[in-house]
């Protein structure tokens, strides 16, 4: 099979975006993830598979369009809700064509790398004007690790600067089949207590930092450390002092931005149908950001707030 024949599940294509690497870029955002954070804001990209959703919020009820539109049966009405049978869908899509109130949408579609470069080539004149270029976010791209290799290999043909946001958590194999050819990793830390990794993210935070020496290591690839910056889980003076000496540790990497938590993914769980974790948390404070800045400025790294 060609490159660009090879496919994969994408559940966004955004452009423009300026939060995701350097200069304005198209962020292509893959399905599937190897973490379950409890503060994840794209919970729709925590499955591999496309996913039926359903927003309640917008369903006009009496309508019924939806129900008559299944050929396989799979929706019914429960009490004012559209219940779904998940066993019995498809994932045609047609439910989701008929309703007038855009309340059912599938969610991931496969795509092959032809048609992601072909929407990424559209904004070919703002990448070369701001120096920008492309993001593979997610979800987890390293999950798709084919998918996100011949990707990059069309980009890098096509002169185009690359970035891949990576929570790390994968075999060092696949992060360096593509560490050649990418131009920059944006690569996430959360905690450094492997305990306190494993009960707020699932996983242990082994591989990760491993993942991350290696990496760096190698320095042939520009690395920048994401670290989101959760009130109550990870913003202690403690866990902030642990990953500024982990990174001074590594030299090669200078760069880390502090991603104050917000809570505009908790709507998205409740149209998910999925718990919401982190309860009422709020976002931190300026002066909370401003602490943990300074303990990482006093490593000598440089440090951005926001993407
Ligand atoms: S996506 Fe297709 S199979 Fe699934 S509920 Fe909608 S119409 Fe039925
Ligand atoms: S078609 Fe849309 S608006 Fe009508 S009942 Fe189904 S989900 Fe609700």
């Amino acid at each position: 099979m060609g490159w660009s024949m090879r496919k994969g599940i994408v559940f966004d294509i955004k452009r423009y975006a300026i939060h995701d690497g350097p200069g304005i870029r198209t962020a292509v955002f893959f399905k599937g993830c190897t973490l379950r954070c409890w503060w994840c804001h794209n919970p729709e990209g925590l499955a591999l598979q496309p996913e039926l959703v359903f927003r309640e919020s917008r369903c006009l009820n009496g309508c019924s369009e939806c129900i008559g539109s299944c050929a396989r049966g799979a929706l019914s009405r429960v009490t004012q809700q559209i219940s779904i049978k998940r066993e019995d869908c498809d994932l045609c899509g047609e439910c989701a064509r008929v309703c007038p109130a855009e309340a059912l949408e599938v969610i991931g579609r496969e795509m092959s790398v032809g048609e992601v470069v072909k929407e990424i080539e559209k904004e070919l004149i703002f990448y070369d004007q701001s120096a920008g270029g492309v993001t593979f976010t997610g979800g987890e791209p390293l999950m798709q690790p084919e998918f996100l290799g011949a990707l990059v290999e069309e980009c890098k043909a096509r002169g185009i600067h690359t970035a891949v946001d990576t929570c790390g958590y994968a075999p060092f194999e696949v992060i360096q089949s593509i560490s050649d050819k990418v131009d920059l990793f944006l690569y996430d830390l959360k905690i450094m207590d492997d305990e306190k990794h494993r009960q707020y993210t699932g996983a242990s935070n082994k591989a990760i930092l491993d993942n991350l020496r290696r990496l760096a290591a190698q320095g042939s690839t520009a690395v920048a450390v994401r670290l989101p910056l959760i009130p109550g889980v990870n913003d202690d003076s403690d866990n902030i002092t642990k990953i500024a000496e982990f990174i001074a540790s590594l030299r090669s990497i200078k760069d880390i931005s502090l991603l104050p938590y917000h809570r505009a993914g908790s709507e998205k769980y409740r149209r998910l149908h999925r718990a919401y974790r982190l309860g009422k948390t709020q976002p931190p404070s300026g002066q909370q950001v401003e602490e943990s800045k300074t303990i990482l400025e006093e490593r000598g790294l440089r440090v951005k707030v926001g993407g």
